[in-house]
């Protein structure tokens, strides 16, 4: 039985990883102040014998310091997300993620904790070389364009535990998620799929950005926590980097299609309701995108052996029960009479 500590425990991953740590018998306390992350994320866990939650930003030390003291494997999941906020709010994201690393790495020091620090699929930039490997070169565009100070300053968090471990012999894993997707995921910072399922259930085209034909992996949030817990039981993946990801290569306006499918069955009159937004419209003027976005996921699953098992109409059906189960009143009355 172990002892852990989820930095943004409230969030959409964290609050799943909660779950899984609880299931296998762990201690999980978790921080978070409820910037993105919410109470009702893990309301359902509060109460239980071996969870324990402070409403807290890890900026506060003293109280990170007497979390840290007291626990063995610290998850580093808190964190500014989301392509929208990352673009609105560009000092608060960089500051976020560096300055919150940084004081988790040294609070771990002092108690020698293993550290698993959440990364992105986005240090790979717009690379063209997919699938994307953890050797592989980063390619970020120029810094006048915010959305690389996301991808920059996840990859300092990185340089960062990574250079504790090699000078201070802290262990340190490092995980790079690709798109995390399943329930309480939310839409408010941009997430397509959310985006997609409340659009379809409120009777709305979906809005696909460009073209549509830029693609990604999408990855239920039980398999990938699956793989963060497992990563922090391996001594073997200390010190490394670790791609977690799906490799189902997916357009988007293929997701869009198959939401609507889902949503809609096969009524004609729903299977292209979507609205093709230019990037210039969806996002402030420079936004880059990119094309594709495919995981290698050879590495881990060398080491541990994880590979992905949920398929993506799968996790589709989960939020667009969620989203049903939310909000009753946003389902529409063709799909309620077909049931
Ligand atoms: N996207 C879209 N419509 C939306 C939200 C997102 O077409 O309402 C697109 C977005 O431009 C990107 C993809 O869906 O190509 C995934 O976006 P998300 O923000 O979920 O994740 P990203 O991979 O960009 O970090």
């Amino acid at each position: 039985m172990t002892r852990t500590l989820i930095t943004g425990g409230a969030g959409f991953i964290g609050s799943h990883l909660a779950e899984a740590l609880l299931a296998r018998g762990h201690h999980v306390t978790i921080i978070d102040d409820l910037s993105t992350g919410s109470l009702a994320n893990v309301q359902h866990l509060i109460g239980h014998e071996r969870f324990r939650f402070a409403i807290e930003t890890i900026g506060n030390e003293m109280v990170l310091d007497r979390l840290v003291s007291e626990c063995d494997v610290i998850f580093h999941l808190a964190a500014a997300v989301g392509v929208q906020l990352i673009i609105q709010k560009p000092v608060h994201t960089i500051e976020t993620n560096i300055m919150g690393t940084e004081a988790v790495l040294k609070a771990a020091l002092r108690y020698r904790a293993r550290v698993l620090v959440a990364s992105t699929s986005e240090v790979y930039g717009k690379s063209e070389r997919v699938p994307y490997s953890e050797a592989n070169d980063v390619v970020l565009g120029p810094t006048v364009r915010n959305r690389w100070a996301y991808a920059a300053s996840k990859m300092v968090d990185e340089f960062l535990a990574l250079a504790y471990q090699r000078e201070h012999g802290l262990p340190v894993v490092i995980f790079r998620l690709f798109n995390t997707v399943g329930p309480r995921q939310t839409g408010q910072y941009g997430m397509v799929i959310p985006r997609f399922v409340q659009q379809a259930l409120a009777s709305q085209p979906l809005t696909v950005y460009g073209d549509g034909t830029q693609t990604r992996c999408f990855c239920n949030v039980v398999d990938s926590v699956r793989a963060i817990a497992d990563l922090a039981e391996s001594d073997e993946a200390v010190g490394q980097v670790f791609n977690v990801g799906s490799t189902e290569e997916v357009t988007i306006l293929d997701l869009a299609r198959r939401t609507l499918a889902l949503v809609h069955g096969q009524d004609d009159a729903w299977r292209d309701q979507v609205t093709l937004v230019p990037y210039a419209e969806a996002y402030a003027a420079g936004f880059e995108d990119m094309l594709r976005r495919v995981p290698d996921v050879s590495k881990i699953h060398q080491a541990i052996g994880w590979q992905p098992t949920i398929s993506l109409d799968e996790t589709l059906r989960q939020v667009i029960t969620y989203y049903r189960l939310q909000n009753p009143s946003s389902q529409n009355g063709r799909l309620i009479s077909r049931q």
